[in-house]
């Protein structure tokens, strides 16, 4: 594979990365063999610029967090008025206007009674926030017996210890294990276009689910779902029908459902949250990523009505005792709503079908290769399989990723899935470099190049 890198020669960027070599730990890294990290100095729409002033196409929308485009005006102005004004404050005891604002404009978004807003930084949080609603919100009922969690087989919720635990099925977190709660994990139905074990897959992780709940039901406290998209699993998709009967089921049973739509919020997957297409509640719903158009961190967990009457009482022992310095930082409040004005103004729910249909248009040509399986799209995703791809990490993978950055396009494989996450703002241009240019990072991987 060819490894030439990104242009980092000028003294200023080798300057930058002896003194990054020296002091920081970067994440998910490998600081034994990783090659240096690649100096960005400015952003701009879909676009990265290293410090040569290269661009580099943000082809997965930094970690799936940038949505109308990097530097939007808007935001950018947004941002600058309310740093003039209200920088940060503490949220026990004190409250904002952005806060109250974004907070009704996302109850206003969710459907029926998702109306209470608790505010956190990212999205392992946000999970982590919603585990212990629905734990503790069992024991204000008086039955604590129900303390079990069911997550999927690859389901991915976050690096804290309780997302780490949910997300045991990922297989990341081997170190940890001793030290994860209990978590039960039930089969997930990974589905593609023109798969036609579908049905049966459904069928299968229904059975298991049902199996458990004769067995145990009255333990389970909560079960955590990716909506219709598992991500760092391998943008695994699972049809609106499943998502459904899984919910009815377990709603019915009592169980408390967590929709973790961290990754699949604010347009991902063609509506402005993934629940829309199957037409279901959660009963908690973890925002995080493009919350913020990708400009701050910052996650709610909304709970509905009947969860949140729950922790009201007398005493402060019903009370949900977590937060943290930044709360509902008004900054990142402010971002927020600026974002959400975004998608009117600029009609971004037709940028996200026009992507949606480019990516379609793929579908033929990636099919009809022989090094490629399971190609799939949903909303603005466009994913796929290289055979023999290798886990993540692996050096197929890297060599791949580093194929991509060296050709101007941050594509970060997931093993063997290779995918596609633009910022809705890309252009036709940009898309039409993005698609040569994945097909031929996989023909330079192909023959050895
Ligand atoms: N949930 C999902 C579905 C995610 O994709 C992620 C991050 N990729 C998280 C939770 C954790 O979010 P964060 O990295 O912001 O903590």
């Amino acid at each position: 594979m060819n490894d030439k890198r990104t242009d980092q020669t000028s003294p200023a960027a080798r300057d930058l990365i002896a003194r990054d070599r020296r002091h920081v730990w970067h994440p998910f890294t490998q600081h034994g063999t990783e090659a240096e990290p690649t100096v960005i100095a400015r952003a701009k729409g879909a676009s990265l610029f290293d410090a040569q002033g290269r661009e580099i196409l943000d082809l997965i929308s930094s970690w799936w967090t940038c949505t109308h485009g990097h530097a939007h005006p808007k935001i950018n102005a947004a941002l600058a008025r309310q740093a003039e004004r209200l920088d940060h404050v503490m949220f026990a005891g004190f409250t904002h206007e952005p806060a109250v604002s974004l907070a009704e404009r996302l109850a206003a978004l969710l459907p029926a009674d998702l109306n209470r807003v608790f505010f956190s930084d990212d999205g392992s949080t946000a999970v982590e926030v919603a585990i212990k609603i629905a734990y503790q919100s069992w024991i204000n009922r008086g039955e604590p017996r129900r303390r079990m969690l069911l997550a999927f087989d690859g389901g991915y919720h976050g690096d804290t210890l309780g997302a780490m635990s949910v997300g045991r099925g990922s297989q990341m977190f081997g170190a940890f294990r001793d030290l994860m709660c209990k978590v039960c994990v039930l089969p997930y139905p990974a589905t593609f276009d023109g798969d036609d074990a579908a049905d049966e897959r459904e069928a299968g992780a229904l059975s298991a689910f049902d199996a458990l709940l004769t067995e145990r039901g009255q333990t389970i406290a909560a079960l955590i779902i990716e909506p219709l998209m598992q991500g760092a699993g391998g943008m695994r998709f699972c049809r609106p029908r499943f998502l459904k009967r899984l919910v009815e089921t377990a709603q019915k049973a009592g169980i408390i459902v967590i929709f973790d739509e961290v990754a699949t919020g604010f347009g991902r997957t063609g509506t402005l949250f993934a629940l829309e297409q199957a037409g279901v509640v959660p009963d908690l719903i973890c925002l995080s990523k493009g919350l913020t158009a990708g400009y701050m961190p910052l996650s709610a967990t909304v709970a509905r009505d009947a969860i949140f009457d729950m922790f009201l009482g007398d005493s402060f022992e019903r009370a949900l005792p977590h937060g943290h310095s930044f709360t509902a930082n008004p900054l990142s409040c402010a971002v927020a709503l600026a974002s959400l004005d975004l998608f009117d103004e600029e009609r971004t729910f037709d940028r996200i079908a026009h992507i949606h249909a480019r990516h379609r248009d793929m579908l033929g040509v990636l099919a009809a290769r022989t090094d490629v399986t399971k190609p799939r799209v949903l909303g603005s995703v466009l994913a796929f399989e290289v055979k023999e791809g290798g886990q993540y990490q692996s050096e197929q993978s890297r060599a791949l990723r580093d194929w991509y950055l060296a050709h101007g396009l941050n594509i970060r494989p997931m093993g063997a899935t290779v995918y596609l996450m633009p910022p809705y703002c890309i252009t036709d241009e940009e898309l039409a470099r993005a698609y040569a240019g994945m097909i031929d990072g996989l023909d330079a991987l192909a023959s050895g190049a």
